[in-house]
């Protein structure tokens, strides 16, 4: 059995390690080939974000000396979940493998993908085994994340970003998907079919700089959460409910105390210190009403999504 294979790549501001990328991506599409998994026609597609420096020129000249290699160039950035799914639409193929530019994932896993494909899998998950080259920051605030994600109730592969290979019926069920908070992470296990994971080494990123920086990071898990789980709400409404319950108790301590002790002594703190707790609670609880509001304010307005500029 073979298969038509196409790899995506998002690319933003990404000229520094393009050229390397692309050398690694289409000897492996070389030696796929010649190993009887893939077709001839496979592709490598190069989607370029918006990006300000010369990743299109560069992408166009890699297509003119290849005609494996392909682009897709999105009007403007959109970020790396959009550019990603503007490729997965847009291109053709049985099984469509989804990495980034900076070579942080190893290529060579690409083969393992495949051979679970055959075997049946309709995703295959590319989950990092360690994770020594990202910082002690990037690594600990990774960890707090899935394991808030969890709690939320969010299934989400642990160790697991964007590498991974999908079938084309998951491509096609993923098009279904209108929503336009996108976090591919969480939608991915919610369409199902049978799933396998192969596991690689994390490295650093070959050249360039990181695209995501802490607030982007941060932007990302909200949006995570929020377009995922209404956990959050609930626990307004149960922390909600136990403040009540909790003032009620004062209230009857205060009745006892004033009837049957007479002995209730009018304090500052009593009065000062709930007004600064409730106060704190319920802005909290406002703010993250608030998420969710701008999340159907966004959804509601059923803008495009992406436009597409130019594909090669
Ligand atoms: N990327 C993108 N649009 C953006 C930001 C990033 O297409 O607005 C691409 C980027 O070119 C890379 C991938 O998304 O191929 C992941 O970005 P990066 O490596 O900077 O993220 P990190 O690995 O640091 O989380
Ligand atoms: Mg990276």
């Amino acid at each position: 059995m073979t298969i038509r294979l196409a790899i995506v790549v998002p690319c933003y501001n990404e000229e520094a390690v393009l050229p390397e990328t692309n050398r690694r991506l289409l000897a492996q599409l070389t030696r796929l080939q010649e190993l009887g998994l893939t077709t001839d026609d496979s592709t490598l597609f190069y989607v370029d974000d918006g990006s300000k420096d010369n990743t299109w020129g560069l992408i166009e000249s890699l297509a003119a000396a290849d005609s494996r290699v392909h682009g897709l160039k999105l009007s403007r950035n959109r970020g790396h979940q959009w550019a990603l799914m503007a490729g997965l639409l847009a291109v053709e193929g049985d099984a469509l493998v989804s990495i980034d530019a900076d070579l942080q994932d190893d290529v060579s896993v690409i083969e393992a993908m495949v051979r679970e494909h055959l075997a049946g899998a309709e995703v295959v998950y590319g989950v990092r085994d360690s994770r020594q080259t990202d910082g002690a920051f990037k690594r600990g605030s990774a960890l707090l994340y899935y394991r808030v994600m969890k709690m939320m109730g969010v299934e989400l592969v642990y160790n697991h970003a964007d590498f991974r290979l999908l079938g084309r019926r998951v491509v096609e069920a993923l098009r279904q998907y209108g929503e336009v908070n996108l976090f591919l992470r969480g939608i991915v296990p919610l369409i199902g079919y049978r799933a396998a994971t192969v596991k690689y080494d994390r490295a650093a990123r070959f050249a360039g700089v990181s695209k995501y920086p802490l607030r982007k990071m941060l932007n990302f898990a909200i949006e995570g959460i929020t377009s995922f789980s209404v956990v959050p709400l609930r626990l307004i409404t149960l922390l909600g409910f136990l403040v009540s319950c909790f003032s009620f108790v004062m209230i009857l301590y205060i009745v006892y105390g004033t009837l049957v002790l007479q002995a209730v002594v009018p304090g500052w703190a009593s009065s000062v210190v709930p007004i600064y707790f409730l106060g704190g609670i319920q802005l909290l609880s406002i703010g993250i009403l608030g998420e969710y509001v701008a999340k159907i304010y966004l959804e509601a307005k059923q803008r495009p999504r992406y436009f597409v500029e130019k594909v090669i």
